[in-house]
């Protein structure tokens, strides 16, 4: 015999699916969207003396922003307003407030939620999720803000794999001086990362060494000392700063940015042969040219069978093109 175990849901609450609330009404509305009537299932506590309430004061509704469930829908609240009825309570009446809906919000907990993940999680632009949400702008920067974590202090941070890279975090700006002229301003940030755990230990404006060595002066001696690796991209712009504060450690430069100076400087060979050999500018039926993309892919990508077949075939047609080329190519593949 089949006996339900769980507590009894109608079809739409379950499909709605807002921890706390059921659905009550359900309507399409003239522009294409449905109207959903929620209240919640339990009765309060008072917020000041903790007592559940038996007794509704009054109700209004109130609108809110919640995730778009099978596209854009308007969702509703039934709000109560009830009686604490413990004597020795001071509070008359209250307004009910649940998790997904805390006091004085206008948008669902779980909606806040989502916004956040889609931007940190999946990578996405705060004006594509937005869009996405029917939401504004500003509501996805302000739960971006709400989900940042107060970092702990540096100092008491130990850390023997630290990251340094550089970011432009937004487009080139110019202003104009009091002489009247423009200035190019360039807005470069330099993010420094506890290797080991992922976690962002300052962000530093500029991306000289200046920037980075004065991060690095404010650190103890005992704090530098446990640095054993500094990862960052193969420029000179921290290497002063590294050089001074933390000479004992070893620099790592990371596989993408190895592998596409390996690849410019390949190029940058196949060139220089097409002018000693052609007298012009290589074309793309040079056999060096043509297997061009099949090189540098080959350098990148592949763990298979075809992988070594294709890096022989490869080797082959570049040992037609120069000694110079094949060099090039054992360098960039190795
Ligand atoms: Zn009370």
């Amino acid at each position: 015999m089949y006996e339900p175990t769980g507590s009894p849901r109608d079809a739409a609450s379950t499909i709605f699916n807002l921890p706390g609330y059921r659905v009550v009404d359900a309507a399409d509305v003239p522009d294409g969207a449905r109207r959903v009537l929620i209240e919640s299932i339990l009765a309060p506590g008072c917020p000041t003396c903790g007592v559940v309430a038996t007794r509704v004061h009054s109700r209004r509704r109130q609108r809110l922003r919640d995730v778009p469930i099978g596209g854009a829908v308007e969702v509703v609240w039934a709000k109560r307003r009830w009686f604490c009825d413990e004597p020795s309570c001071g509070r008359g009446t209250f307004a009910e407030a649940t998790e997904e809906v805390p006091r004085y919000a206008r948008s669902t907990t779980r909606l806040k939620s989502d916004l956040v993940s889609a931007v940190i999680t999946s990578g996405r632009a705060a004006s594509e999720v937005a869009r996405a949400h029917g939401v504004s702008w500003w509501m996805v920067q302000a739960a971006l803000a709400a989900a940042t974590m107060l970092l702990p202090s540096v100092d008491t941070v130990h850390v023997t794999r630290l990251g340094v890279d550089e970011h432009r975090y937004r487009s080139v700006r110019f202003f104009r001086t009091d002489q009247g002229d423009w200035k190019r301003f360039e807005p470069w940030m330099t993010t420094l990362v506890d290797l080991g755990t992922g976690q962002v230990l300052g962000v530093v404006d500029g991306r000289d060494s200046t920037a980075v060595g004065d991060w690095l002066a404010e650190r103890s001696n005992s704090w530098l000392e446990r640095v054993e690796i500094v990862a960052i991209d193969p420029s000179a712009a921290f290497r002063k700063a590294l050089r001074t504060y933390l000479p004992q450690a070893a620099v790592s430069v990371d596989k993408f940015h190895l592998v596409k100076l390996a690849n410019d400087m390949v190029t940058t060979v196949r060139q220089r042969l097409a002018r000693t050999q052609h007298g012009r500018r290589g074309r793309k039926n040079d056999p060096a040219w043509a297997h061009r993309m099949l090189l540098l892919r080959l350098t990148c990508t592949g763990r298979s069978r075809f992988w070594r077949f294709s890096r022989v075939r490869a080797g082959e047609r570049f040992a037609q093109c120069g000694s110079d080329t094949l060099t090039g190519w054992c360098f960039c593949g190795r």
